[in-house]
Parts: structure tokens; sequence; C-alpha cells
């Protein structure tokens, strides 16, 4: 047995110097192999800049590294999400990133700005004209009819989270790549799934602390927008001159669209226009009027927002949108509408937004299924949690800090470590260094409780010194007995 590890000992030890950083021998610059090392003018100039990424391995534009202190506000914000959804009775899809085309074009419009302005389009290597994925709601519903979901017992409750990506100019509050949490219910046209879904968004938006404002309209079904889009063509046809160039198209295209509009000649006359409720025919106008009435019953605050159209074509009656209510809060009624416009056309600023889309299951290849939904946009969401000041829940910083010293030591430092986070004690530890000192200077710096020394000789006596940090006394105890005290005195 000795024999055997006296080999092994051999045969490891000075390919393992070797490998790792030299070691500086004395004050003199040598290594532990004696080569005196000689920093590179290379070196030393990448010391001086700091170290820089290669320019062809650079980020892309409007994409984005998440890390650090955000996460916790993602982990956190994203947590709640799924609480509630899942409180709510919703449960988790996953779908791809990459769909065909056809998907978004049949289901979104292709008059949208998202399908002909923004997607990410290429052929794959089959041949396949496919994009990655603009949004979710064309995916879940393709999931639906695809997996036979409109066998289960309807409605059916689905969430998500996952990446989207639209090529847009980036700026504050829009990237190219994004996140969206967002429910689906598939399944039912009752205005009280209407409600509980602004119901679901105004308790999501009070746990996390965010005060937001909720916009409702409805756009009525096909046969309302007929009569009001040629309302609509008509109030327009005197003022096409002093629209832009992608209003002037979308007036003979499809006119909803030119609500999109961020452009301010655009929004004066959009402003004026003729309403669409006004033209809600009987049962559109009846499930309206029942949806805010659901809402007056359990006491949401909503405003009514009559230009309020959402980018998309394919929604149908009941729509929504919830945008930060930051500055609107104090002012008077004159002021709060004026400054919601504002908002609304400094843009960009909605943190979610959703409803009816009753045909497209059916234009999919579907059988008429009646659907609603909505989803957040995940990076908006904490940005506001960050302006609003919203204090937090951190996640529980690590009680105990584990110390090795010395090479049998640290053999048996990766087995009582492992041992210690089964039993779910959360710890910490620096195994990248070897000098004592430097070990604790993390301890410290991370403020634990409890700081656990395995030096040589304790490895030999199977026991382990346990360090109290505030009072500085130490004490030596069996390694069997280490959980108990730990749960003793961390209690
Ligand atoms: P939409 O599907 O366009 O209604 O977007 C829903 C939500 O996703 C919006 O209210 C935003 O919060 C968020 N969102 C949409 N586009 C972007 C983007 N380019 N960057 C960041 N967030 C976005």
């Amino acid at each position: 047995m000795p024999k055997k590890t006296k080999k092994k000992k051999k045969a490891v030890f000075p390919k393992k110097k070797k490998v790792g950083r030299p070691r500086k021998i004395g004050t003199k610059k040598r290594t532990a192999w004696g080569v005196k090392r000689k920093k590179t003018s290379q070196q030393q100039k990448k010391q001086e800049d700091g170290f820089k990424i290669k320019e062809e391995a650079q980020i892309l534009r409007g994409m984005n590294d998440i890390y650090g202190e955000d996460i916790m506000y993602w982990q956190y914000t994203l947590k709640k999400m799924v609480d509630l959804s899942e409180r709510y009775g919703f449960n988790q899809i996953i779908v791809p990133v990459l769909e065909r085309l056809f998907l978004f074009e049949k289901s979104a419009g292709i008059t949208s700005d998202v399908v002909e302005k923004q997607m990410y389009t290429f052929r794959d290597r089959s041949g396949n004209k496919v994009v990655l994925r603009p949004e979710f709601t064309p995916s879940v519903v393709r999931a639906y009819i695809e997996t036979g979901m409109f066998n289960l017992p309807q409605p059916v409750k689905l969430y998500y989270f996952g990446p989207l990506f639209r090529y847009e100019r980036p700026q504050a509050g829009r990237s190219r790549q994004f996140h969206q949490f967002g429910i689906e219910v598939i399944g039912s046209e009752k205005p009280l799934i209407d409600a509980q879904l602004i119901l679901f968004s105004q308790t999501l938006f009070n746990s996390l602390d965010i005060k937001a404002s909720i916009q409702i309209n409805s756009l009525g079904c096909e046969e309302c927008r007929k009569s009001y889009r040629s309302r609509l063509v008509q109030y327009f046809k005197f003022k096409k001159r002093w629209l832009c160039e992608d209003c002037k198209k979308r007036l003979s295209k499809n006119p909803l669209r030119i609500f999109d509009c961020q452009k301010e000649t655009c929004q004066k006359f959009t402003r004026q226009a003729p309403q669409l409720v006004d033209y809600l025919c009987e049962d559109c106008q009846r499930h309206f009027v029942k949806t805010l009435e659901y809402l007056d019953e359990i006491n949401v605050v909503y405003e009514f927002n009559p230009y309020l159209v959402r980018g998309l074509d394919y929604y149908t009656r009941t729509v929504f949108e919830f945008w930060p209510d930051r500055e609107i809060q104090k002012k008077s009624k004159k002021q709060r509408q004026r400054s919601l416009i504002l908002e609304r056309l400094g843009a960009q600023v909605a943190l979610g937004g959703g409803g009816r889309y009753d045909n497209v299951v059916e234009s999919l290849g579907g059988l008429s299924t009646p659907a609603t939904g909505l989803s957040y946009g995940m990076e908006r969401i904490i940005d506001e949690i960050k302006k609003q000041e919203v204090k937090i829940t951190r996640p529980r910083s690590p009680q105990i800090f584990f110390t090795h010293v010395g090479e049998k030591a640290s053999r048996r430092a990766l087995k009582i470590f492992n041992e210690l986070q089964k039993e779910k004690f959360k710890i910490a530890e620096n195994f990248a260094k070897d000098s004592l000192r430097q070990q604790l200077e993390k301890a410290n710096k991370l403020h634990v409780k409890l700081a656990l020394i395995l030096g040589q000789e304790e490895t030999r006596n199977s026991t382990i010194i346990i360090r109290d940090m505030n009072t500085g006394n130490q004490e030596v105890i069996d390694q069997k007995k280490l959980v108990n005290e730990l749960r003793k005195r961390l209690r």
C-alpha cells in the first residue's frame, strides 16, 4: 500500500508543477523549473490596456450579456412570474428558437413591422426559409395544434419564457435579442378570461412592487374592422400628403397599422382619428363591456385607450398594454393624459401587453378556437424594478467559509465540502488559493459567520477547526460531529 502511493507521487508531481503557473522563487524572477521569465512587450501592453476582446469576436450590436448583480434581478423576477403562473394553473411550454417563416407571416401578418422589417430570416442548409422567433404566440399556437393539445380539456393554459429576436435599431429599452415571459389561454372566448389575465398582471406588478398603468381597448372582430377601416381611409385621405412614406403605404395596405407609427406628424393625426370602439358590432361591444365590468367588480384600475391597436395583425377584441407609472402618478388628470401620450411617444416603454387572437388557431390549420394571452418584456420589467428602486430579496449569502492548508488537506477538502453541501449548507471557499491568509481574506469580505480550517494535522486526526469570525475564537472538533455542530451554531 505505501509503495503504491510513493509511485503515484513521483509520476504526478513534476508534471503538475510544469503545467501550472510558474512559481517565483525568492525575489528573483525565476520559475520553479529555473527559466527566467521575461514579459514580452505585447504582454506588457495588454496589462496596461486591460484585456480586450478581438474585434472579430465582439458581441453583436443589440445583443447583451446578462451577468453579475443583474442575475439576482432576473432570478427574482422570473421566480415571481413562474410562481404566480403556477398558482393560476398554467403549465410551462418550451418552444424552439428557430421556426418556419410562414408561421409568422400567416399569424402576425406581413404588414406588421415585426414581420415586414424586423425578422432574422435566412435559409437553413436544406433550403427552408426559417426565422429566429420574433415572438412566442405563433409558436405556442403551432405547438397546440401540432401536439394535439386541442384534445385536452379546454382551455389550455400555458406559460413560457425565453429569448426573442427582432432586428430593430438598438436604443434604451430596445435590443435585438430580448426576453419575454408570457401566458396563453387557448380555447375560450369568455370575457372573464380577458379580465383574469389583466388581474394576473395587476397581481404580478403588485408582487414585484412596481407601479404600472393598464391601458385597454377593443379591436373588435373582422366584421367591425371592415367598416372601421373604410372610415379610417376616408379620414386619412385628405391628410395623406402629411403622412410619412411608410404610413402612405399603410393607408392602402393596412390602415390600422398607421397607429403603430412613432413619427410625431403621423401621431398628430392618429390622436384625432375616428375610434374603433364606435364601430364595434353588438357581440364585440357586449364582450368588451363585460370585460370592463369584471374588472370594475374586482377594483382593477385601468385606462380606456381608444388608440391602442398593438403592433400585430392577429389581435381581435380586447387588447391591453402595461405602461410604467412612474411620472404620471402624482399629476392632475389633464397632465396625466398628456404624459401618457408622451410616454407612448417616447415609446419603447411598454412593460408588456397582449390581447385576444381568436382567429390564429384556425389560420394555421386548426379548428376555430378563440384564444388570448399576454407577454412581459423581461429587460423592461427589470429596468423598471431598478428605476422604481424596489428592494428585492437577495439570495441567501453563505454563512460558512471552508479553508484548507497543505496537499493532504486539499485531498480531503473536496470530500468534506461535498458532504456539507449535501446537508444543504451554503458554503463559500477559495480552492484556487493555497495560502490560508488569502483564503481568510475572502472569508472576511463575505462576512461569513464561521470559517472551517482543515490543516495537515486536522487531516491526520480526522478533526477540523471551527473559527468564529466575529470573536476569532477557534475550536477543534471531530469531523464526524461537524454537521451537528454547524447546525447548532447557525441556528
Ligand atoms: P410585443 O410583442 O411587441 O407586444 O412586445 C411585448 C413586450 O416585449 C413589450 O411590451 C416590451 O416590454 C418587450 N419588447 C418588445 N420588443 C422589445 C425589444 N426590441 N427590446 C426589449 N424589449 C422588447
